[in-house]
């Protein structure tokens, strides 16, 4: 009779409650069903567990907490100084391509000329503008799913029960266990390893080449920098003394070579500097959604395109419309983080805490432990290895973190030397005001 669990106010009574109606209505009854029983389930698990509980008291507590659409993917301000941080899903969509996204998710001509009535190639504008965006003649273009699956298409293309070279420089493991040379032997390739993992020379390559060669893969080392009695063979090298096509993955998807990141790889380079065909990813530094990217001479992007696989590896309307929308519209946010100046973020985060200081005062509360320092950000999501942006964060209570991250929107900060950094450089000026409310929120709950 004393367990605390029969006070709680039982699923349909708490749903019945008027202030849920309307999200009932706009995110459904499943979703709203599993938001109470979490709330209920986090209730049982406090010491005081629902002693006296009313339905109506939960009932506020869930919509309080309802997200504007019924999926458990929260917004998140990345304030980890990592513009393309791989935990919290690479690069943020631009509002261009945002928009896209909701004007293709209705019905869309994604494959049908509205003029003519009849059936049209997919995503043609959206393929015509990835082939234009690199600025080489004679250059068409492909999309699928996403990078890994633009290296195994090649293979399947280029390789079938052939070998591919491949520097033991190069041998790389792009993230969470997945290893390049592995992927290509799923792909039904045999890798022909050249070189040593410091040295490689046009001459390996060229005792390596064999009649069942179907490419030369480069491989962009994108998430470590080899440094010391080092060499390694050119694109343009290896596509003039090799008798096989090369093919490069430059991995993050640079159009063409940024000021900033100068020794990063440009699709445009690659294929300049000779390159038959050239892979990256969608969602890295050229700031769209996931997606592989592949560019080449117009007959090898057919045959990439017709073959029989390449139908698994397709993409979706909604990729298509938010990567057109990335090429043709305003600079996206991975763009934007990296034109941003340490004297810029340094003076946001000062606005910040002179925020967070007013707001304190006006509460009567204590002032808040904070200060603004000098960071280094980095490009992150295997993009510019080595290369550190100077940055600025300001500084929180360690303690912070958790609140943070749990907040509405939830805000991910690092904490180091322990403190927790809010770092700005991948936070959009929009989320300013967003950020500080945050903060304060969180502040005021570390008081209670
Ligand atoms: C990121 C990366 C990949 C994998 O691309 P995904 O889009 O994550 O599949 C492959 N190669 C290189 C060099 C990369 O940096």
């Amino acid at each position: 009779m004393n367990d605390p669990r029969r006070s709680l106010p039982p699923v349909d009574q708490i749903l019945a409650d008027p202030v849920l109606a309307q999200p009932l209505a706009d995110l459904g009854g499943k979703f709203v069903k599993a938001r109470v029983r979490a709330v209920l389930e986090a209730r049982r698990n406090l010491p005081e567990a629902g002693a006296g509980e009313l339905a109506s008291e939960v009932a506020a507590d869930v919509a309080a907490h309802l997200p504007a659409a019924p999926t458990t993917l929260r917004p998140v301000i990345n304030a980890t100084g990592v513009i393309v941080h791989t935990n919290l899903g690479r690069a943020p969509l631009s509002a261009a391509a945002r928009a896209a996204i909701l004007q293709a998710a209705a019905a869309t001509d994604v494959e049908l000329d509205l003029r003519t009535g009849r059936r049209a190639p997919r995503g043609q504008g959206a393929i015509a503008a990835l082939a234009a965006a690199v600025d080489v003649d004679g250059v068409a273009a492909h999309v699928v799913n996403n990078g890994a699956a633009a290296l195994v298409l090649a293979c399947w293309v280029l390789a079938p029960g052939g070998n591919v070279l491949l520097s033991r420089g190069e041998m790389v493991e792009i993230g969470d266990g997945f290893r390049i040379p592995e992927l290509l032997a799923e792909a039904g390739v045999q890798i022909r390893e050249v070189g040593t993992t410091n040295r490689t020379t046009l001459a390996d390559y060229q005792r390596a080449v064999d009649s069942s060669t179907g490419f030369a893969l480069k491989i962009h080392p994108s998430n470590f920098t080899v440094e010391g009695f080092t060499s390694g063979v050119g694109i343009g090298e290896l596509s003039t003394h090799l008798p096989v096509p090369v093919v490069a993955d430059i991995g993050s998807g640079l159009l063409a070579p940024h000021p900033r990141l100068p020794s990063e790889p440009s699709a445009q380079a690659a294929l300049r500097g000779g390159a038959d065909l050239v892979i990256a990813s969608g969602d890295k530094l050229l700031g769209g959604p996931q997606a592989g990217l592949l560019w080449g001479a117009p007959n090898l992007i057919e045959a990439l395109r017709r073959h029989p696989l390449a139908r698994a590896l397709r993409v979706d309307k909604l990729t298509l419309a938010a990567l057109e929308a990335t090429l043709l519209g305003p600079p996206p946010p991975v763009a934007e983080a990296l034109t941003r100046t340490r004297a810029e973020l340094r003076s946001r985060a000062e606005a910040i805490t002179a925020d967070l200081g007013t707001r304190a005062a006006a509460a009567d509360t204590a002032a808040i432990d904070t200060a603004v320092i000098d960071t280094e950000g980095a490009v992150g999501g295997g993009g510019a290895p080595g290369v550190s942006i100077p940055s600025a964060a300001l500084t929180l209570p360690a303690n912070l973190a958790a609140p943070l991250r749990t907040g509405h929107p939830a805000v991910v900060g690092q904490v180091r030397g322990g403190a927790l950094r809010i770092d700005l450089l991948a936070v959009s000026p929009d989320d300013d005001a967003a950020l500080t409310g945050a903060i304060a929120s969180a502040l005021t709950a570390e008081g209670e």
